[in-house]
């Protein structure tokens, strides 16, 4: 067994000991039938919440009427879930509410597809009612029972088999692939952040290029936020190579084909719920790459972006020109690393010192002179030093 799981074994012996059953579960264990690292373990267990914590000695509450508990063990934190049902499905949502059980099996028939429907136990055994670990080798994306059923009941797996289809670049099963084209609408009544979660996972993926297309050959563009009146704009998606960008040039990326205004751009953004912080570097960026498409950057406009939208800017130049840059992120880092100052706070001269060298009141033409001689000194026109500057304002 994979050194991580082996590690958290003594958890699974330890509920087994108190009388209970207990596995590792979900993608941890999809991804170590791959071969890949695994991060996060997922532990189901019969146990109650209230009797994991009776068990352990070190425990957070995390979601405890979800049904999850965090134990702490050797210093690492593991979730550990009773085993449950969501048989109650409202609004074709999961529901906030859910049902402990005693099974295992019924514990893993709720599960979406079949890849994560695979319990291992504390000996290295599959418990694979459902035909995970073939699925997995035959790389296929299946839900667990009827697709139309499993995605009326919770709309969001829908999202989810397009994003595993982009990590994992495996092939959509027909029948979940036929009820990703008659059950998209009810995506509706999901939340923005849940399909974002997703959304931003597909984005990034080996696959993403076909998952893109599979959003538009399924009709689920239609009911994703702003995506619905842009059928066109997402097809020219398929001219670009954009499998090395990272999450923040995608969206840019996608800006990009929208060709949209500032204003939009915003609004775009927001209808994604994306956090204000990202939104506005997402943002920054999109005027950078707009900079690049027509000049390459010196060193004012360096110090402007800084070195990462710099760099990212670029990158986006030659997906969208399908150009190599005669600008190399390597030169850009040096000269980067090469400006006189980084950021305004580094001049060695303050509003204090102008206000006494002019002897004038404080007013607007500090800001004007401070952002004269900030260029200069960017572009070495003069030393960042106090008697330098002096010397050549007055
Ligand atoms: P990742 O490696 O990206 O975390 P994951 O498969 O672990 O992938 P999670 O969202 O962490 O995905 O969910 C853990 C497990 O919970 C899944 O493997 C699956 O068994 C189950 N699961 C998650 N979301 C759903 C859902 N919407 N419907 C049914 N089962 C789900
Ligand atoms: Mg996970």
């Amino acid at each position: 067994m994979n050194m991580t799981f082996q590690k958290a074994t003594p958890i699974l012996q330890n509920l087994e000991q108190a009388g209970y059953e207990a596995y590792f579960v979900g993608g941890s264990v999809r991804d170590s039938i791959l071969g890949k690292d695994i991060a996060d373990i997922d532990i189901a267990t019969s146990a109650t919440p209230e009797e994991i914590k009776t068990i352990f000695d070190r425990t957070i509450d995390v979601g405890i009427e979800h049904g999850t508990i965090i134990v702490l063990y050797e210093g690492v934190p593991y979730e550990v879930t009773t085993f449950r049902t969501e048989s109650e499905y409202v609004d074709y949502r999961r529901p906030s509410e859910v049902q402990f059980i005693r099974s295992l099996d019924e514990d893993l028939q709720r599960r979406d597809f079949t890849m994560n429907a695979i319990a291992l136990n504390k000996d290295g055994r599959f418990i694979d009612p459902y035909g995970g670990v073939q699925a997995i080798k035959d790389k296929i994306i299946q839900t667990v029972g009827k697709a139309e059923e499993r995605f009326t009941e919770d709309a969001l797996r829908m999202m989810r088999a397009l994003r595993f289809h982009s990590q994992l670049q495996f092939e959509i099963e027909i029948h979940t692939y036929e009820a990703l084209k008659t059950k998209g609408s009810l995506l509706t009544h999901i939340a923005v952040e849940r399909k974002l979660a997703e959304f931003n996972k597909l984005l990034i993926g080996r696959n993403r290029k076909r998952a893109l297309k599979c959003l538009t050959e399924t009709g689920l563009y239609l009911y994703l936020p702003d995506l619905s009146s842009r059928l066109d704009q997402l097809l020219k998606l398929e001219k670009y190579d954009y499998t090395e960008l990272s999450l923040e040039e995608m969206w840019v990326l996608l800006l990009q084909v929208f060709e949209m205004t500032e204003d939009g751009r915003k609004a775009f953004l927001r209808s994604w719920r994306l956090p204000g912080k990202k939104a506005k570097y997402i943002n920054q960026l999109s005027e950078w790459l707009e900079y690049r498409l027509t000049a390459k950057f010196n060193h004012i406009s360096l110090y402007q972006a800084g070195e990462q939208a710099a760099i990212s800017a670029n990158r986006l130049y030659e997906v969208i020109t399908g150009q190599k840059s005669d600008q190399q992120a390597y030169e850009l880092t040096a000269a980067y690393g090469q400006l006189p100052i980084t950021d305004r706070s580094h001049l060695n001269v303050s509003g204090n010192d102008l206000i006494h060298w002019f002897n004038l009141p404080a007013g607007p033409w500090i800001k004007e002179e401070l952002d004269r001689v900030e260029k200069a000194v960017v572009t070495r026109e003069i030393e960042n030093t106090k008697h330098a500057i002096r010397e050549w304002l007055l």
